[in-house]
């Protein structure tokens, strides 16, 4: 289970059970203290400026070994301070809350005003509102609404599957916040993945907010978001604010405290959600393994200041165990590299930094230099060396044109292409195809990635590929230790949850299968089932301090970007692609005199992937019986539009009948 970049989306939605809920909720008396105001030294820095560079390449001579650069840690700022939701606020609703009745009645009768002034009364509850990346994986993003403020969590993008036809990439539909889109106080993205930044562009398309909407994130993730939002033309829209792991942010009267987790891409970040119902954590694309201490930590402080609830990203409950570390996979590059007699073709995911960094420096100790091969790859690796993320030790990158002067046993390749695409650089080298680039007897190839469900069939091709120009390959089936996953495992989970003891879960990030599974480890560990939610897609989850519900749902769905436009592919441009790809199309052209309406000429057909239907048998009596119908018993004027409907009737009743195919019929009706 991986992470990011050709990610096939997983397309059925879950339809999660329909549980009643419990009870009635039970609004406490809202008390100013719990309303977080604190906004901890947020620093208002400007983005980084400029294009990404292009990662520092030379054409020197191969280096002196001994030397090792591993990437710089950027400096956290640790700031961990407890604010805000002191255990003394929640003492506080909890004594308060005595005596009250159970009943809607206890709920603030007035509305609140619209503008709501700080100092009033903190809201009650805090709504979860998943608009995608529940019941599939891809396209994550997350509605939390408190009061009258909105915060979105991540705006991801999925791919499409063979059933869409023409779509490249689906993004969450987010026409509720374009419809209170002044209430909208910033997008936080978790990380720089795909699946959480691929959407910004189109997410605030579709808003349009007047003003630039305020995007907090790591550098390194606003820097692989802001590439993505420079190609739709979207900076504009964006005002982008670097946070640090612990800091806490004030977004109208939520405060959102950033944990620091392990992931595959560098400087992840689970988030605290604290406001007056307590403390909600949610994970973001999180594993223990490779987690700052910090992260740890702090999660395990908030496990005893008390969590209401975990959102958690469950893709990898399906493994036992823990996920290992990134280490291990640095070690075993290390030992392939050793091994190798000539050239080595590393191939992983652009956005595992942290991997293209080991492997990098590893290969500068073992006296060979690096060229790193693929858009994206020259991209993210140029980003984490601008923002300070990176640092590559003088002459371990050379160019591709240099590597051709250098031994072989001298060289190694990092490319994009580890799911297999067929416009990435490994499968066009595999191919033979690539400008550059020849497989040698001597290569030896490490697939650092394991196949993204629905790839498993092009990774292959390029395995055999690389085995038929003889390359010795390893893949993760043969050689397991090459690539780790970036997300936690069953006992992961159960740790987390163990630390954490929250009175609400909520499964997020996985199909619905995984949902159910992680449901069932929270009522295996006691946490009583109606204290479990599978999220639904636009399906609202309030959380009270003491209850929670579902309440409703909010418009949701997938927007289709296709080519340059949004949204314009709707549900019967798919239909009609995918008939025209299964069943073909034929195009009936037909001349009718405009003052008798009668047929002129024979009408003409034309076929695509109809068997027979350009001539033949099937185009003669096709032909004979679209004449037939225009003349049966007609007199006079034969309205065009008439004229059409039965063209299509006759033809598409004809060939069903004699090929079983469902033809996209296309009258073309000329009069003279
Ligand atoms: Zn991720
Ligand atoms: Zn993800």
């Amino acid at each position: 289970m991986t992470d990011d970049e050709r990610r096939r989306p997983r397309r059925q939605r879950g339809r999660a059970d329909q549980r009643q809920p419990t009870q009635a909720d039970q609004p406490g008396q809202p008390t100013n203290q719990d309303r977080p105001t604190t906004n901890q030294g947020q620093p208002r820095q400007s983005p980084p400026s400029g294009q990404p560079n292009q990662p520092t390449t030379t054409q020197g001579q191969p280096p002196r070994n001994g030397q090792s650069g591993q990437g710089g840690q950027q400096g956290r700022s640790g700031q961990s301070g407890q604010q805000g939701q002191s255990g003394q606020s929640r003492q506080g609703r909890r004594s308060g809350n005595q005596g009250r009745p159970k009943e809607q009645g206890a709920r603030p009768a007035q509305a609140r005003p619209v503008a709501q002034v700080k100092g009033q009364r903190a809201p009650t509850t805090l709504k979860i509102i998943p608009l995608g990346g529940v019941g599939e994986v891809g396209k994550n993003c997350t509605l939390l609404e408190y009061g009258d403020d909105l915060v979105l969590v991540d705006a991801g993008a999925s791919f499409p599957g063979v059933d869409e036809p023409g779509v490249d990439l689906l993004v969450p539909d987010a026409s509720y916040v374009r419809d209170n889109a002044s209430r909208l106080r910033g997008i936080v993205l978790t990380h720089g993945h795909e699946d959480h930044i691929g959407g910004l562009a189109f997410v605030a398309q579709q808003i349009g907010a007047r003003a630039p909407i305020p995007l907090y994130g790591s550098p390194l993730a606003l820097g692989f978001a802001r590439g993505r939002i420079e190609e739709r033309k979207a900076s504009r829209l964006f005002d982008p604010r670097p946070v640090s792991a612990g800091q806490r942010l004030s977004l109208g009267g939520l405060t959102l405290e950033t944990i620091p987790v392990g992931h595959s891409i560098p400087d992840a970040m689970a988030l605290a959600i604290h406001s007056s119902i307590g403390t909600i954590v949610y994970t973001g694309d999180w594993k223990f393994a490779d987690m700052p201490p910090e992260g740890r930590k702090r999660l395990q402080e908030l496990g005893r200041e008390g969590v209401t609830a975990v959102l958690a990203d469950c893709v990898r409950i399906e493994s036992p165990g823990h996920t290992p570390s990134e280490e291990g996979v640095a070690k075993a590059i290390e030992r392939l590299m050793r091994g190798a007699p000539g050239r080595v073709i590393v191939t992983t995911f652009a956005s595992n930094v942290q991997r293209v960094a080991n492997t990098i420096n590893t290969a500068h100790r073992l006296g060979r230099a690096c060229v790193l091969m693929g858009r994206s790859m020259e991209r993210n690796i140029g980003v984490a060396q601008e923002i300070g993320r990176l640092q590559i030790p003088e002459g371990a990158l050379i160019t591709a044109e240099a590597a051709r002067r250098w031994p072989a046993d001298k060289v190694v390749l990092i490319t994009t292409g580890s799911q297999g695409e067929p416009g990435a650089a490994l499968a066009r080298i595999a191919a033979g195809e690539h400008r550059q680039i020849r497989v040698h007897r001597d290569d030896t190839v490490i697939i650092a990635a394991s196949p993204i469900p629905g790839n498993d069939e092009t990774v292959s091709r390029t395995i055999d590929n690389l085995f038929r120009q003889g390359a010795n390959v390893h893949y993760s089936r043969i050689t397991p230790d090459i690539h780790v996953s970036g997300h936690a495992a069953y006992e992961d989970h159960k740790e987390l949850l163990e630390m954490l003891r929250p009175r609400f879960v909520s499964p997020f990030h996985g199909e619905y299968r995984m949902m159910v599974l992680y449901q069932r480890l929270a009522v295996s560990l006691g946490i009583s089932e109606k204290r479990t939610f599978i999220p639904e897609l636009g399906g609202v989850m309030e959380f009270g301090r003491e209850e929670a519900r579902r309440r409703g749902s909010v418009p949701s769905g997938q927007v289709l970007v296709d080519g340059l436009t949004v949204g314009a592919v709707t549900h019967a441009v798919l239909r009609d692609r995918r008939s025209l790809a299964d069943e073909g199309l034929l195009v009936v052209a037909v001349t009718l005199d405009r003052e008798s309406g009668r047929i002129i000429g024979a009408p003409d057909i034309v076929a695509r992937g109809v068997p027979g239907a350009d001539d033949g048998a099937l185009a003669v009596e096709a032909k004979a019986r679209v004449r037939r119908t225009l003349e049966r018993g007609r007199r006079g004027m034969v309205e065009p539009r008439l004229a059409q409907d039965l063209i299509k009737e006759a033809v598409a009743t004809y060939v069903l009948r004699e090929t079983g195919l469902r033809p996209m019929v296309l009258p073309v009706i000329t009069e003279v």
